[in-house]
């Protein structure tokens, strides 16, 4: 639905996008992770068509930004960093003149504003003025103008800066919710945003993309390596030969468990799929399995090696 192809953007001296690519498919939510000045706003812009790129080439919804802006937009809801929100206007009346401006039909404008109001969660201030709204209420506002067309993509700048923690959270829902049914690329500078929210991340540094993955995958591909622990009851000094023997297994430490039984912090190589096949060893020895998971890796570790800068 979306798809980018060596897309580059200079301010003056500044190449604020430097020949960035990438896909996003239906069906994902997709986090644009990267430190405050990496390209994530130029990029967007450029997707939304507020800005023309100075090289390379986007499609959003199989339309190109460049050459058909009205498909583009009519497919995009697109909420930019500080929503612009008439504060004088009351939340109903905002929305009805929002479905004006986005070319509703007539019939089905009520319609449309219920379901947002809904989505959103602003039936109890449907009467209030926006100026009066806290800051959650008002980016919730936002996203229902966004949504209000019913568009299949939606781009989202830093759509919890600012926000308290429980706005944060709330929003975060509300995109989660959103993405049940919507393509939502949407920015961060903040790490557990994209972990908590997201089902593949791009991260994006100094105008390049320099990584593209589920977070399980960047904090793989990072590491090189997967851990597994595992607890097995069976013959110790076999198991122990038997770890030893294993190809994909690059070191091993015994581990007690609670209960006695023997445990391993087994370290595998990357790729091996090493929960799968460590469980195949123990079902094919008929040891028994007390315990087995993969260690979750930090992607935070992941992230600051990415984009700290030289
Ligand atoms: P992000 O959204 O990731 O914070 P931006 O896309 O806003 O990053 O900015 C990328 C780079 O381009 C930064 O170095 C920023 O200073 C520069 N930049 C952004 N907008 C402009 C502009 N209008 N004029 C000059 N430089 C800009």
């Amino acid at each position: 639905m979306i798809e980018v192809r060596q897309l580059t953007k200079s301010y003056g001296p500044t190449i604020a996008v430097n020949n960035v690519s990438f896909d996003a498919h239906a069906g994902e939510v997709l986090g644009f992770l990267g430190p405050n000045g990496a390209g994530k706003t130029t990029t967007m812009r450029i997707l939304t068509c507020y800005l023309a790129a100075d090289a390379g080439s986007a499609a959003v919804a199989g339309y190109d930004v460049f050459e058909e802006s009205v498909e583009v937009r009519k497919s995009i809801g697109y909420l930019p960093e500080s929503a612009p929100l008439y504060t004088d206007m009351g939340v109903i009346e905002y929305l009805n003149f929002m479905t004006q401006v986005r070319g509703i039909p007539k019939s089905q404008r009520k319609e449309r504003t219920r379901a947002v109001i809904e989505l959103c969660g602003l039936e109890d201030v449907i009467q209030k003025d926006i100026g009066e709204l806290s800051k959650g209420y008002r980016q919730r506002v936002g996203l229902a103008q966004s949504l209000i067309h019913d568009p299949p993509i939606m781009i989202l700048d830093e759509p919890t800066s600012g926000l308290d923690p429980s706005q944060i959270i709330e929003i975060r829902n509300l995109i989660k919710d959103i993405g049940q049914e919507k393509l939502v690329l949407f920015s961060t500078h903040i790490l557990p945003e994209v972990s908590a929210t997201c089902s593949r991340i791009l991260i994006i540094n100094d105008g390049k993309i320099v990584a593209n993955g589920t977070p399980e995958e960047l904090a793989g591909q990072a590491k090189g390596e997967e851990i597994v622990h595992i607890a097995i009851r069976g013959p110790q000094a076999e198991i122990e030969t038997k770890l030893d023997a294993l190809e994909f297994v690059s070191q091993w430490a015994h581990v007690e468990t609670d209960d006695g039984i023997d445990g391993y912090r087994v370290t595998a190589t990357q790729g091996s799929h090493a929960a799968e096949a460590l469980f195949h060893v123990v079902v094919d020895n008929r040891w028994s399995l007390t315990e087995l998971r993969q260690e979750s890796v930090d992607l935070e570790d992941v992230f600051l090696n990415l984009t700290v800068r030289e």
